[in-house]
């Protein structure tokens, strides 16, 4: 079986990730991987928005430890992304972040459904019990679609993050698909508890929703919307 290449990596900068990226893309090389990709969470414009991700003055650190993970394994394609939250009144800071360094490709994903909750936060987790979770759903969609058409991401991460605690509340999962579809991305997804290498599809070309089988192929071009996850802690 060939295996997908996965450029849904983190690094020890997030603080939830260990490992460096050369010891990724030695494994990779081991298990016959022809591709990775790093897609750290990326800094925001001000250190200290939360505590899992890198400060702005780590970037290069970053970048450097790619680079020299794609010297190390020179058989190996190595690509240097980075996850960006989605956060409204954030694109002019995400355009700058592009500016910085020779990204193959940016990742968007949705954390926050306000300024301050980051839905995924298990230190965060109360605060979906004054919530109806409907609504965050709702919002958690929107913003996704948003960013989605919002020209700043090559790809989305994670459609269905919000059901990470069980807080189920969009009756209309498929129309949403639908809707992030339409916007012609590819997205990025997992599936819990697969320590190495797990892939669901979301077909930008299938009108019945999550594809659950595996399959390789680039989520940085637009024209192939595969997609996947190794991280084993935050998504
Ligand atoms: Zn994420
Ligand atoms: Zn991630």
């Amino acid at each position: 079986m060939v295996l997908p290449c996965d450029y849904h990596m983190h690094t020890p900068l997030c603080l939830h990730a260990t490992g460096e990226p050369s010891d990724y893309a030695a494994y990779a090389v081991k298990i016959g991987l022809n591709a990775i990709g790093f897609s750290d969470h990326s800094p925001m414009a001000k250190d200290g928005f939360d505590d899992w991700r890198m400060r702005l003055d780590q970037l290069d650190e970053y970048v450097g430890s790619v680079i020299k993970a794609r010297k190390d394994h020179p058989s190996l394609i190595v690509k240097l992304g980075l996850e960006v939250d989605y956060i409204p009144g954030h694109e002019d800071w995400i355009k700058h972040l592009r500016s910085l360094h020779p990204w193959d490709y940016f990742i968007g994903s949705v954390h926050y459904v306000s300024d301050v909750w980051d839905l995924d936060n298990p230190k965060k987790l109360s605060e979906w019990k004054t919530r109806d979770a409907y609504d965050v759903w709702k919002i958690y969609f929107e913003r996704l679609t948003k960013a989605a058409g919002s020209g700043l991401f090559e790809t989305i991460a994670h459609a269905d993050l919000p059901k990470k605690f069980n807080f189920v509340g969009c009756p209309s999962l498929s129309d949403q698909m639908r809707m992030l579809r339409a916007k012609s991305l590819p997205i990025l997804t997992r599936r819990s508890g697969l320590p190495v290498v797990a892939v669901m599809q979301i077909s930008a070309h299938s009108t019945k929703g999550p594809d659950p089988h595996c399959r390789s192929g680039d989520p940085t071009n637009q024209k192939l919307p595969a997609h996947h996850d190794i991280q084993p802690f935050r998504q």
